[in-house]
């Protein structure tokens, strides 16, 4: 097995049950280290004691690299591959298995934790047809939010990936955006950018605790934007994990939800376990409302973008039907829908 893949497997694997940063870096970070270095360089570094030495290589590191090779599977991901083998959900396989791909995902551009590439390769083993590269809009800067210049840099990166086949196979990386609806109920990127993406998730970061006039405003503006594609985690709310928790945004959901099926905007069922979003009532109001949902893992790491698990489980207990589901639909058919809004 080879060194740089059975570290990146693991971190991948301790990424999907939600295992501390550091932990999870360590892994990625000796990846990096010992990346471009052949198996005989290897060799001799192992044996003369400078792998250990290197920058970036700890004692776990050490002894997964030198067991691949020694030509085994290193008993810690053998580990973690027996732990995962149970799924994430004990419910709604059968929908996350007619979900095609994923419509929200971030990388080390904002605040994930990998570069595109790795997200790519991750969503590839997973067995999605596209992802759709996410990152955050220049007010987010505690994000780390991409500047216009900072996207389009992106977009060429995403241009490449897909010319080099996205590793292979018919999967494609979709130029996208996860861009802040602003107080006012603009979004925070210029058209021209905008115009430029084929999927455009909008959500709101800030103020969330606004009244409920202001916050309807507010996304009533997001959502009327000709280039809204998805909503977002409408409520903002944070249920459980790290960060604590957060009450939903209080707006009025019956008007959101009319708008969203009337301007051709989904609704995001955001699948990370913190979020949970939108909660189970208002899923039956969207449903009700006449809306299409998007099941997306709002990823930071690459073994989030198996969260979809989560987000799957709670449109199949909602009774959502996979027809309503925008990441069901075949790639042609779904990106042209998101471009004749
Ligand atoms: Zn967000
Ligand atoms: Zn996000």
């Amino acid at each position: 097995m080879d060194a740089v893949a059975a570290l990146n497997e693991i971190a991948f694997w301790l990424e999907r049950e939600l295992a501390p940063t550091f932990k999870i870096q360590a892994f990625r970070r000796a990846a990096v280290a010992i990346e471009g270095l052949s198996r005989d360089a290897l060799l001799s570094r192992a044996s003369d004691g400078r792998l250990k030495k290197m920058k970036g290589i700890g004692s776990r590191s050490f002894e997964v690299i030198t067991q691949t090779l020694e030509g085994g599977v290193p008993e810690y991901l053998a580990d973690l591959r027996e732990r995962s083998s149970t799924p994430l959900a004990d419910s709604g396989s059968g929908l996350r298995a007619a979900l095609r791909g994923d419509l929200h995902c971030h990388s080390s551009w904002s605040d994930g934790g990998s570069p595109v590439e790795l997200m790519v390769d991750a969503a590839r083993s997973l067995g999605h047809e596209y992802l759709a590269m996410t990152d955050h809009s220049p007010n987010l800067t505690v994000a780390n939010g991409l500047s216009a210049d900072r996207l389009s840099s992106q977009l060429e990166l995403v241009e490449r990936i897909n010319d080099d086949g996205g590793g292979g196979g018919r999967f494609r990386l979709l130029r996208g955006i996860e861009v802040d609806i602003l107080e006012d109920g603009t979004l925070d990127q210029s058209p021209a950018i905008l115009g430029q993406l084929e999927i455009v998730v909008s959500s709101v970061h800030s103020k969330l605790r606004a009244d409920r006039r202001t916050m309807t405003q507010r996304m009533l503006g997001g959502i009327h934007d000709p280039h809204t594609n998805i909503l977002g985690h409408c409520t903002g709310r944070l249920v459980q994990g790290g960060r604590g928790q957060r009450p939903p945004s209080d707006f009025d959901a019956e008007r959101v939800f009319a708008a969203c099926a009337d301007q051709n905007v989904a609704v995001e069922i955001n699948s990370r376990p913190e979020r949970q979003d939108p909660p189970d009532e208002l899923i039956q109001l969207a449903l009700d409302a006449g809306c299409l949902f998007s099941i997306d893992s709002d990823a930071h790491a690459p073994g989030q973008l198996d969260f979809l698990q989560y987000g799957a489980q709670r449109a199949d207990q909602n009774g959502v039907p996979a027809e309503r589901i925008i990441t069901t639909w075949p790639l042609d058919r779904l990106l042209e829908w998101a471009s004749g809004k």
